[in-house]
């Protein structure tokens, strides 16, 4: 037995396993600077391996929640001890790292269970003989010094996160998959088992006590989700919810950073599916940023990890990232402004101006923010006034006709108001009418463009009638309107449904 040269180890090792991201600098500060200390005294002895091993197991606190000093103290310590301890190749055939770098899920903070039991690797009793070693690898393997010398790297990127050189290019087996989905959904061709609203939010969900590598990967995947979120083709509530609420968390993470950088030294994501998704998950792991490193250098990526993981550029990306996503969930679920419209479509006194209100029909233009409120700005006035039977067909006509431009489909905030107006004209039919099938419903079958129909309809004195113009009263026609009401509010069901669907977290 080794029990008194164990025991000095034992008690250290005792003491390593109490400093977490729970601890206070007060506990732990002394404790990993102890360790940081015999390490720098002596970076390539006999005991190397258990002080990298035991900086490895510290670095839940060393990464989350050490000051900038003790921090980067350690971290320039563990890649000095790496620089003394590599040497000339060994003939192992694989090294543990290897394994916990692909075996990572999606927190490097992982990397610190890889540290072995420090105890036991001193211990002297071979790997074979030893039935308490549980490791993955042999003890010597362990100790080989280009495995403690790898460890240290990757302890230290785990903490000082940036400087990635000498760290193998391995990177999560999932990621790969990952990568490929994201990149399909971002191009809008989702690969097969590609779920659009999954994928664009790979970004959400930071761990609890995130890295600064755990910050750079999430909000570079955001960012790389963002546009596609707000564009309204997505429409579950819950991925801007969630990727809203993680970009909260990491401001509250990064609240104060700052840096030495000078304008235009902090990266933006290239615009390229294939290229944002990769750097986006590759900035989440060791492995990963050593590629990009590599990358960086081969003249790939645009920026290297160090520019990633400036925490200062981080808060910048995430508040600009955030008042993106807040925007569009405020157009998308937000109470939708439509007062402005009334100077456009009105008389300055409010009163009905059938010839002001032609003129916005006919200049509505498909896909426009402004086209979807003037639906809505119909929808209320319909709802809220009385008006002649021709000023409430036209206001009627009106939102189907903004439902008709709407490009994507509109949002619940806007299509849910519609719903009023389109029950109204849910009647039942008469038999037959005099105009066979001249119902020209709400003008987008009509030759040329809807909005002249619609012009020519509202005020015939101020804008002449189109090529196959139709009579008045084929629009007004119960067998006209019913059935387009019908068909509009089949359509809101459709995308009440698409708002519901997916992964079931409606949280309120
Ligand atoms: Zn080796
Ligand atoms: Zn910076
Ligand atoms: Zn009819």
């Amino acid at each position: 037995m080794h029990a008194s040269a164990d025991a000095p180890t034992a008690d250290l090792a005792a003491a390593w396993q109490l400093v977490d991201h729970r601890s206070t600098a007060g506990t732990a500060d002394p404790v990993v600077l102890d360790c940081a200390r015999r390490l720098a005294a002596d970076p390539d002895g006999e005991h190397a391996a258990e002080w990298v091993y035991g900086l490895l197991s510290m670095t839940r606190y060393l990464a989350t929640r050490a000051d900038d000093t003790t921090a980067g103290q350690v971290a320039e310590v563990l890649r000095t001890a790496a620089g003394a301890l590599d040497g000339p190749p060994c003939d192992h055939r694989s090294h543990p790292y290897e394994s916990a770098l692909e075996q990572l899920d999606f927190d490097e903070l992982e990397l610190t269970g890889s540290a072995p039991d420090v105890v036991l690797l001193g211990n002297g009793t071979p790997t074979e003989a030893d039935p308490a070693w549980q490791e993955p690898g042999t003890k010597e393997e362990y100790r080989c010094p280009h495995a403690v010398a790898v460890f240290a790297r990757i302890a230290a990127e785990i903490i000082a996160p940036g400087s990635p050189q000498g760290i193998p290019e391995r990177i999560p087996q999932h990621h790969e998959d990952c990568i490929e989905d994201l990149a399909s959904v971002l191009h809008g061709y989702p690969s097969g088992g590609a779920e659009p609203a999954y994928e664009i939010t790979a970004g959400a969900g930071l761990p609890a006590h995130p890295t600064t590598g755990a910050l750079a990967g999430h909000l570079a995947l955001l960012r790389a989700g963002c546009w596609e979120a707000a564009s309204g083709t997505i429409r579950p509530r819950w991925v801007l919810d969630d990727m809203i609420g993680t970009l909260e968390d990491a401001l509250r993470e990064l609240a104060g950073a700052t840096c030495s950088h000078g304008d235009g030294a902090h990266p933006e994501l290239s615009g390229d599916p294939d290229t944002d998704a990769g750097t986006g998950y590759h900035l989440l792991t060791p492995g990963g940023r050593a590629l990009l490193q590599r990358s960086y250098e081969d003249g790939i990526e645009d920026a290297p990890p160090a520019a990633w993981t400036c925490r200062a550029h981080l808060e910048a990306l995430a508040r600009d990232t955030l008042g993106h996503l807040t925007a569009a969930r405020d157009r998308f679920f937000g109470e939708r402004r439509t007062a402005y419209l009334d100077a456009d479509c009105l008389r300055p006194d409010g009163t009905w101006d059938a010839a002001r209100l032609a003129g916005v029909l006919r200049g509505a233009a498909e896909g426009e923010e402004r086209t979807e409120d003037l639906g809505l700005w119909a929808a209320r006035r319909f709802v809220g006034g009385s008006g002649t039977a021709h000023e409430r067909l036209m206001l009627f006509l009106t939102v189907c006709h903004s439902l008709d431009l709407a490009y994507p489909d509109p949002p619940p905030s806007v299509y849910r108001e519609l719903r009023p107006v389109l029950e109204s004209a849910v009647a039942a039919l008469p038999e037959t009418c005099p105009h066979g099938d001249a119902h020209p419903g709400a003008g987008a079958g009509l030759p040329g463009e809807a909005g002249e129909h619609l012009a020519h309809l509202c005020a015939p004195e101020s804008f002449a009638a189109p090529e196959g113009a139709r009579e008045p009263d084929t629009w007004a026609c119960p067998r006209n309107l019913a059935p387009l009401a019908e068909e509009w509010l089949e359509w809101c069901d459709t995308w009440d449904e698409a708002a519901e669907d997916g992964y079931g977290e409606d949280d309120d």
